[in-house]
């Protein structure tokens, strides 16, 4: 078989891995060969801030896909290994090890990397004891430190802070988490949710500190260990382990020096297409145009890495597809499944339904009579219905979309 039909996939995450199968169902038909620098398996990776983190989650039951899966779609798994750079002249690869690899058509799924903390550049990021959490070797590592009577300090009050903070604390650890905004999730829902997960964390026990800015950290440089997290305001945290966990930047260093157009994420059209033809992109490394919003955006979920890697699959068969759902993300804390859909930037008006005190409620964003985004909280059936909302633009009557009497789908209906 010639190089020329050869579908190099680099990356071997969400993305990668569906994109290489979908592939194989839409009908390529040379070899498809999936790249990944990780040695395991493609895996979940939510579950490594929720139920593997806490151990009720196994290495099996976080893969993707069975080895089966991929050796009956004919997907040639290469892991533990990294592409180094693209030559689009010649349509090739080379790995850190110097080999090469032809390609017809290369797809991008490389992810991103945790956001490093400046005050951690000193010497903390050396130490045993400090992390940064993407990968299962990364919880591997904080796993054999989450004992028992242990003091944890997380660094960013996101998703990541807040999920490791649930399982610390039933963990049985004394937990503290050091957010430099003024309230929790700042960045994607309204204060009066951040209050409502700030409250139920005090209650768990755990010692949440907003507009809290991170400077620097005490080392025990003989053990290779962090002992405290200080702070811009002069507190000083005691600790046994920091994990630091303040967002992502998009893995777009190969796309960059192979001169495709980047900015935050590598650029990508709606079909999941980057400015070279024989290249695609997918997942959280890109920034796309979305028919919904009129716009470029970047996201960091699951959700989305599997929609743009279906549309990748499906264009690059010859059968365009265009990204057009929604965005979507969940988030499990304690007995507290939330699920939010849209965005919610340029919302004028926020309505609450059901009760915040019995952690039961939903809170939909507007922009007059249309549905933004919506966060719900233990409410999935509401969740399936504020999807249509969004997505299919459906105009409320914001009086009524309060009265929790109403059932949601009759003010669809109506
Ligand atoms: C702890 C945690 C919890 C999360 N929880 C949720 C959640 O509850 N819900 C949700 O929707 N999303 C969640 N997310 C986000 C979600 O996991 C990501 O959006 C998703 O993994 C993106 O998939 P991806 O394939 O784009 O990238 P990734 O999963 O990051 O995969 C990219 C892969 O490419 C590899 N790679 C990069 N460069 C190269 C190279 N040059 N050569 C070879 N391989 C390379 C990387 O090592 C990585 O294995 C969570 C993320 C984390 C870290």
């Amino acid at each position: 078989m010639s190089h020329h039909e050869v579908l190099l996939v680099v990356g071997a995450g969400h993305a990668g891995a569906e994109l290489a199968i979908q592939a194989r169902e839409h009908g390529w038909p040379g070899r498809i060969v999936l790249v990944g620098d990780e040695p395991a398996l493609p895996y979940h990776r939510p579950p490594l801030s929720k139920g593997y983190l806490s151990g009720e989650a196994t290495l099996d039951s976080v893969a993707l896909k069975s080895r089966a899966t991929y050796d009956k779609a004919g997907v040639e798994l290469m892991l533990g290994r990294r592409v180094a750079s693209i030559d689009r002249h010649a349509a090739r690869v080379t790995f850190i090890d110097g080999q090469a690899l032809h390609y017809a058509t290369l797809a991008l799924a490389t992810g991103g990397r945790p956001r490093r903390l400046p005050a951690a550049a000193e010497g903390a990021e050396q130490a045993d004891n400090f992390h940064y959490l993407r990968t299962l070797a990364d919880v591997d590592r904080i796993r054999a430190r989450l004992v028992h009577g242990s003091r944890l300090a997380i660094v960013g009050g996101g998703y990541i802070g807040l999920e490791v903070a649930a399982v610390a604390t039933r963990m049985g650890l004394t937990v503290t988490v050091l957010e430099a905004a003024d309230r929790v999730l700042a960045r994607v829902t309204a204060p009066r949710v951040s209050s409502f997960y700030e409250q139920v964390h005090r209650q768990a026990g755990v010692d949440l500190r907003t507009g809290v800015q991170v400077d620097g950290f005490a080392l025990d440089t003989a053990r290779r260990l962090v002992t405290e997290v200080h702070c811009s305001d002069g507190e000083r945290v005691r600790t046994d382990v920091v994990i630091a966990g303040i967002g992502l930047v998009p893995d777009t260093d190969l796309a960059a020096a192979a001169g495709l157009d980047v900015e935050d994420g590598i650029l990508v059209d709606a079909c999941s297409r980057t400015s070279d033809p024989a290249i695609f992109a997918a997942g959280d490394c890109t920034r796309y145009e979305s028919p919904l919003y009129g716009r470029r955006i970047r996201l960091e979920s699951v959700p989305n890495a599997l929609e743009q890697a279906r549309c990748a699959a499906a264009t690059l068969c010859g059968k365009e597809r265009r990204h057009d759902g929604v965005p979507w993300f969940w988030s499990d804390q304690y007995d507290l499944k939330m699920k939010m859909v849209g965005l919610s930037q340029g919302h004028d008006r926020l309505v609450l339904r059901g009760s915040i005190e019995e952690r039961s409620f939903c809170a939909f964003y507007l922009q007059g009579s249309r549905v933004l985004a919506v966060d719900t909280v233990n409410r999935i059936p509401e969740f399936m219905l504020s999807k249509r909302l969004v997505a299919e633009r459906l105009p409320v009557d914001p009086e009524r979309l309060a009265d929790d009497s109403v059932p949601l789908k009759n003010q669809i209906a109506a």
